[in-house]
């Protein structure tokens, strides 16, 4: 066997993908992975002006290969037509990103409808309208790789954050059941579940909290975006192929 069997070059090329939430953080950087894979990669945020930046920047690094969609994942007709337009712009789509997320922290006797309700649309319905838009192009493709981004939360829980933790949970259940749904179709669906890492999300917390998170990480430091993308491009990648319904960890130890 020669030294060059283990190479792989471009594990993406001639793959179409789809990040969400990829205007910034965890989700440019898994689109930035994928990007330098070969993949041509559709960045989708809600803020026009963020994916239009994250998409200039992947493509001066990697030419031609990101392009940008402004759209809110909670809008399921919004959704369903983008699904129609990348497919056009970009051809089918066999790797999806379920990345998008936001928070609404609140103690849940305190916690309004709205704040539940957002959360769990964007983090949870979000997930199933972008698969439900996708589904025929994703089928269509044997060996397409399905990758949602939940949270360590979403396995343990955590005070002020019941709706986080239920959509996060949530899409767990959605990943398991997506896994079974498709598996006759060579589709493989999976969560990886982060723990703390830096980002603008994280950036907002206090400092005392942060101290008390660090404390609780056998590695003894906080996670980065490029521990995310990693997790995610060997999910999608050849190393992933006989793996499915599974929650990756990727939290320096911290649930286990
Ligand atoms: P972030 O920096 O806040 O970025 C979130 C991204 O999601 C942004 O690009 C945002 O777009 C987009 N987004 C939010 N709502 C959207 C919607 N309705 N439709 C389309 N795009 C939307 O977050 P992050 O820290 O990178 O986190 C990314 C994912 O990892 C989230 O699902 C989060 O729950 C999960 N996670 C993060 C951590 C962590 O420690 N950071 C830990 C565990 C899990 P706009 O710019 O347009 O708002």
């Amino acid at each position: 066997m020669g030294g060059n069997t283990l190479r792989m070059p471009d594990p993406f090329s001639e793959k179409v993908a789809v990040v969400t939430g990829a205007g910034r953080g965890i989700g440019k950087a898994i689109a930035r992975q994928l990007a330098a894979g070969g993949a041509k990669v559709a960045i989708v945020s809600r803020s026009e002006s963020s994916c239009n930046a994250a998409a200039d920047e992947i493509n001066r690094e990697f030419e031609g290969s990101a392009r940008a969609y402004a759209l809110d994942v909670a809008d399921a007709e919004a959704t369903a037509a983008f699904g129609k337009e990348v497919v056009t712009d970009l051809g089918a789509v066999s790797i999806l990103v379920n990345n998008a997320g936001v928070t609404r922290d609140n103690l849940t006797m305190r916690m309004s409808p709205e704040e539940w309700d957002t959360v769990i649309d964007t983090n949870l319905k979000g997930a199933f309208h972008m698969v439900k838009a996708l589904q025929r192009s994703l089928l269509r493709q044997g060996g397409a790789r399905i990758i949602n981004i939940s949270s360590v939360i979403g396995l343990i829980g955590n005070a002020g954050q019941a709706n986080y933790a239920a959509s996060k949970a949530g899409l767990i259940g959605l990943t398991k059941s997506l896994a079974r749904e498709f598996a006759g179709r060579k589709v493989t669906v999976n969560a990886v579940a982060p723990g703390f890492i830096v980002t603008d999300m994280t950036d907002a917390l206090a400092d005392s909290v942060k101290e008390q998170v660090l404390a609780k990480i056998p590695l003894g430091e906080l996670g980065t975006v490029e521990d995310i993308a990693g997790a995610v491009a060997f999910l999608a990648g050849p190393g992933g192929r006989y793996i499915t319904g599974q929650v990756l960890t990727v939290d320096g130890g911290m649930v286990m």
